[in-house]
């Protein structure tokens, strides 16, 4: 008779095993002959288990509309095949209008129509793009070469994560951290004691404020965060800000954590205005999850904005530019005077608020003859894909031995 319960996959340590076992040593490989030497074998390798794009992954094309500076950009012409591609949205927006019951203040460009996920919604961008793939065929291709590379998969892959707001069905796996590091990297490593999330070097995450406010100290000062993670970059987005889509006073404060209310802004303009820039940090403010990732060797945290904010995010960054981090070992990550890189690119629909930056109407209900030229040019520029100028501040925090005295 049949066990009622199937036993448990039994775990065993591959690399242990192969090691106390014979291996051939595939002299008849040119890997190991002697013809390719050994560290263009290990790019040879390194490269065969890097990720790639998938075939059916959207991309952000053309390239040019990405910039190595804040210059304005030109306003993008008519695409050349507008008129089909106009029609074609037209009936496809009038079949979804008949299969749902939208409300009558349906309108061309109503944010509902373009902040979808498979819009790209807010995962698609110039420097990423969903699926990506691995392949780790290489690993079983002999044993020589499995003792040689079983790390590498999870040592060199970026993990990425959208902090519930990704593409696929139910926001995609990648939007819950600690359920795909629960389900997903933490079975046993090849190697004592070492669980596969632990081999993970590097991560990003693509986090809405609410997400890094409330829930990044928390995550991250269990034992499901990734204890031997040396690179994170944190990119806060044009969409990710509190009430962006009202056009509201960007703000955010590491040292207090929450900013939903508006009486947060004050607080701010108070913090920044301090003379070092660093106050003590609440106990629950997100500045100090750090301090629970003791290899962590470089912090990047991207600001973005749409080009009306550039002024309001000038001066964040110039006073994020000052924060200093505390690590576990009396440490600090500072970004020790260097300045943040920019870089601009064209944004899709969805980035363009629900209120005009200009006359504060709200830009899917104007008609014609109803709003300032800017809401008319963000209505064409919606109609042919496109979304205003967005901007990118890019900082750097490493770890420094002795920071400089704080106002604390
Ligand atoms: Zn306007």
């Amino acid at each position: 008779m049949m066990p009622l319960f199937a036993p448990r996959t039994q775990w065993f340590d591959l690399r242990q095993r192969l090691e106390t076992e014979n291996v051939d040593p595939q002299l008849s490989s040119p890997f190991y002959n002697g013809r390719i030497p050994a560290e263009i074998r290990s790019l040879i390798f390194e490269f065969a288990v890097t990720e790639s794009v998938h075939p059916d992954a959207q991309v952000i094309k053309p390239d040019s509309w990405v910039r190595q500076s804040h210059d304005p950009a030109p306003i993008p012409e008519a695409p050349e095949s507008s008129a089909t591609d106009h029609v074609a949205r037209i009936s496809k927006w009038t079949a979804d209008l008949l299969r749902s019951s939208l409300p009558p203040a349906y309108r061309h460009g109503h944010p509902s129509e373009t902040r979808r996920p498979e819009h790209g919604f807010d995962w698609l961008r110039f420097d990423n793009t969903e699926p990506m793939r691995l392949e780790t065929s290489l690993l079983m291709t002999c044993r020589r070469i499995y003792i040689e590379t079983w790390s590498l998969p999870l040592l060199q892959t970026e993990q990425r994560f959208y902090c519930r707001r990704g593409p696929g069905a139910d926001k995609g796996e990648r939007s819950n951290i600690k359920r795909f590091i629960t389900d997903r990297l933490s079975n046993p490593a090849p190697m004592s004691g070492l669980k596969q999330k632990d081999l993970v070097r590097s991560a990003r995450l693509f986090t809405q404020q609410f997400w890094l406010e409330d829930t990044f100290l928390q995550l991250a000062s269990t034992p499901a965060w990734f204890t031997n993670l040396e690179h994170l970059r944190i990119t806060l987005r044009r969409a990710d800000w509190w009430e962006w889509e009202r056009e509201e006073t960007l703000r955010i404060n590491p040292f207090r954590g929450n900013c939903f209310y508006k009486h947060t802004v004050d607080l701010m303009r108070r913090d920044m205005s301090t003379e070092t820039g660093n106050i003590e940090f609440a106990g629950a403010a997100w500045g100090r999850a750090f301090s629970h990732m003791p290899k962590l060797k470089t912090l990047t945290i991207d600001f973005e904005t749409a080009e009306d904010k550039r002024d309001e995010m000038e001066e964040i960054v110039a006073w994020a530019l000052k924060w200093q981090f505390p690590l576990s070992d009396g440490r600090y990550l500072s970004t020790d005077g260097r300045p943040a890189s920019k870089l601009s690119w064209r944004g899709l629909p969805h980035h363009w608020s629900n209120q005009c930056a200009s006359c504060h109407n709200l830009v899917h209900n104007i008609v014609q003859g109803n709003g300032c030229h800017k809401c008319s040019e963000a209505k064409q520029l919606v109609g042919w894909g496109y979304g205003p100028q967005l901007l990118v501040w890019t900082c750097l925090w490493k770890p420094v031995q002795n920071h400089e005295p704080k106002d604390r």
